[in-house]
């Protein structure tokens, strides 16, 4: 049986249509079941006003909740605000590793000059495929190319493919077995 994997937009604008999204996801992840869920609200327990962005951790608790609750095995919350770890100015997303919650932040996935088309597409399939393999229990990449190699800021995933190398796709395969 497949499994299950809930893309679920938080608050109520999105920089990215999350049916494009999961449409994106559907052609990548042929081995797991997209749902889309509504919309949930913007976790407000997890804004840090003196930063004025969101602490991403406190969102995977409310994901991992959520997930538990609806049954799926692996939620993916798509945030159009700005998300943050302590330590890091900010992050691109976080997931449990390995684990039923992850989310990714459009918030800097956006570009104010004119670039290529469908950038902010493709660094959106970039970002969701990297934590959905954080929560398969792949690790960071040292392989520039793979969408698995740690982004600190939007060259390094502009640099990656929307893939996983050969070594990950095997290590993903691997835990599908067991
Ligand atoms: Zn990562
Ligand atoms: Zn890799």
């Amino acid at each position: 049986m497949s499994e299950t994997l809930r893309l679920v937009q938080l608050g109520s604008t999105a920089d990215y249509s999350i049916q494009k999204l999961a449409r994106r996801l559907s052609e990548r992840l042929i081995d797991y079941k997209i749902e889309i869920s509504e919309p949930l609200e913007t976790p407000k327990m997890a804004f840090d006003s003196t930063r004025n962005q969101y602490h991403s951790t406190r969102i995977l608790a409310t994901l991992e909740e959520y997930a538990e609750s609806t049954g799926a095995d692996h939620v993916l919350g798509v945030a159009h605000f700005d998300l943050f770890v302590p330590g890091m100015n900010f992050v691109f997303g976080e997931a449990r590793c390995p684990g039923s919650a992850a989310v990714i932040s459009t918030y800097r996935l956006k570009t104010n000059h004119d670039g290529p088309p469908d950038l902010l597409g493709k660094r959106s399939v970039k970002e969701a495929v990297h934590e959905i393999g954080h929560m398969l229990g792949l690790k960071h990449c040292s392989s520039a190319s793979c969408v698995m190699h740690f982004s600190e800021r939007l060259a390094d995933t502009d640099r990656k493919e929307e893939n996983f190398c050969s070594a990950c796709e095997r290590t993903v395969k691997l835990v599908e077995i067991e």
